[in-house]
């Protein structure tokens, strides 16, 4: 089946009027309304949860139903929130079809790129009039703040066992089928003040212990599969007090969720040992922000991707990403999903640009995804790598 290339005018309009509506993380209101519209045109039925007053936003997960099709059903997925700085963000748009922000804010492709190709997807399978899978599409609030929409959204919604979360940066044919386990800590050394020139032998030290203990963790890639990071360290009130308190904070992130509680229970106890070795006490909080998983490389959600890729013509990559989805909390509820580029680079920053010929070949994989209705399951090939 052909699908006509002025479809890309179309997503050039899409993404632009996407990337034009402000959308920060707990304020995805208007970009919520501005889809509802968009998929009732498209014939998808709509459904917002109320996660928004459950994690203090303006706005809930959107969920979309497209009645019809037969075979399994298919989750796709992008979501709404994007990173700071985004107030007034315009996409612009260079002859070679890389598009960028005016330079001031980031252009939003993370995860507007996403959205954009879902609905014109959609859009080709309703003109076409192909054969297509039952769709059901889920757009998270939150994602940016540890996938915070997508853990609060209501499962039982979701028939599909199978999804494309479209929320990766690189070549479009690239996709992650593992991400990491993310564990956020937060460390309070509490010592005690004193003079630091009429009686500093009645002090005890916090940014001492806290500058001990970091010193002894290890930081980076650990090995393979496995980081830890010391982020922040503040401390103490003025030059001439002993500090009573420190504050470190850090993340560690781990393909093995094992691993990660592994090296929680190192970075605790070197803590603790050390605040003890000087008499001071450590208050250690963490938080399990995303739980690690992997989808087998000869599952059906991996197979289908591949097929689509060699059907398109474009080269197919998996591999593991060492940052998170809202695709984490997705397996957490039984679905296998696929994290799958669509035209993101240099994400988080202002440099971050997209690519109107790569948002194409994404439309055109997504519309592979959703149609390959008559795909007799053992005629999907299983991969060599
Ligand atoms: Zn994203």
């Amino acid at each position: 089946m052909e699908f006509e290339i002025t479809g890309k005018e179309r997503l050039w309009e899409t993404f632009r009027s996407l990337t034009a509506i402000d959308s920060p993380s707990l304020g995805e209101r208007r970009l919520c309304d501005w889809l509802k519209d968009r998929l009732r045109e498209l014939g998808v039925d709509c459904y917002e949860d109320g996660a928004g007053d459950i994690i203090g936003g303006n706005c809930g997960n959107l969920y979309g139903f497209l009645p019809g099709g037969a075979g399994d059903p298919i989750l796709l997925s992008a979501h709404m929130d994007t990173v700071e700085p985004s107030s007034g963000k315009k996409a612009i748009l260079r002859e070679d079809g890389v598009i960028t922000s005016a330079g001031d804010t980031v252009l939003g492709a993370d995860d507007a790129a996403g959205i954009a190709v879902i609905l014109e997807a959609i859009r080709r399978i309703n003109e076409s009039g192909a054969p297509r899978r039952p769709i059901e599409l889920l757009f998270p609030v939150a994602e940016e703040v540890f996938g915070l929409g997508s853990e609060t959204a209501d499962y039982s919604r979701i028939k599909a066992k199978e999804a494309y979360v479209l929320d990766l940066s690189g070549p479009v044919g690239e996709a992650a089928n593992a991400a990491p386990t993310l564990m956020a800590f937060t460390i309070d050394i509490h010592g005690k003040a004193a003079h630091a020139g009429f009686a500093p032998q009645d002090g005890i030290h916090a940014i001492a212990a806290a500058a001990r203990a970091v010193a002894r963790i290890p930081m980076g890639e650990i090995k393979p599969g496995l980081c830890c990071n010391i982020g922040t360290i503040a401390g103490g009130r003025a030059r001439n007090i002993i500090p009573e308190n420190c504050r470190v904070t850090g993340e560690i992130r781990s393909l093995s969720h094992n691993g990660a509680l592994l090296l929680w229970e190192e970075v605790k106890a070197v803590f603790k040992e050390e605040a003890a070795a000087i008499g001071a006490v450590a208050a250690i909080k963490k938080d399990v922000a995303l739980s690690a998983y992997e989808t087998p490389l000869n599952s059906l959600t991996v197979r289908r991707f591949r097929k689509a890729c060699a059907e398109e013509g474009v080269a197919c990559a998996i591999h593991s990403t060492m940052g998170g989805s809202d695709n984490n909390n997705f397996e957490l509820h039984g679905i296998e999903g696929l994290v799958i580029a669509c035209s993101m680079n240099d994400v988080h920053s202002v440099r971050e640009y997209c690519d109107l010929n790569e948002l194409e070949k994404c439309a055109r994989l997504v519309s592979r995804l959703i149609t390959g209705v008559d795909q007799d399951e053992d005629s999907i090939a299983v991969p060599t790598d």
